[in-house]
């Protein structure tokens, strides 16, 4: 465990910040929406829309890791309750420090969050 660090605080800190940015995304991503749908989007040549498609992918996208990183924090709180923040979720070592520093939500050790190969 990190003594002195204030995992809780910035969990909660973490949590209320990712929690405002997919509210943001989802009334943008809901707004892109409408408007796609005003225009009648099952017309595929529309030329006017035709950059629609990206915007929406990319907003997907955005709202999509919003939500994984939400998770995350709230599963870290959830461990951070159980006494296991700041456990490796794959190999049970602490994880580093810096690393909960950085990520605050992080699962993992930095061995384990390394991609294979
Ligand atoms: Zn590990």
């Amino acid at each position: 465990m990190t003594a002195g660090a204030d995992p809780r605080g910035r969990l909660v800190a973490e949590r209320a910040d990712a929690g405002a940015r997919g509210d943001a995304l989802r009334a943008e991503f809901e707004r892109v929406l409408g408007y796609t749908a005003d225009r009648d989007a099952d017309d595929e040549h529309d030329i006017e829309g035709a950059s629609m498609p990206f915007d929406r992918e990319m907003l997907r996208a955005t709202l999509r890791r919003a939500i994984v990183s939400l998770a995350e924090v709230d599963a870290a709180l959830g461990r951070l309750a159980a006494g296991t923040y700041g456990v490796c979720a794959d190999c049970g070592r602490p994880v580093e420090p810096g690393r909960l520093e950085a990520r605050p939500a992080a699962r993992t050790c930095v061995s384990c969050a390394r991609p294979p190969g």
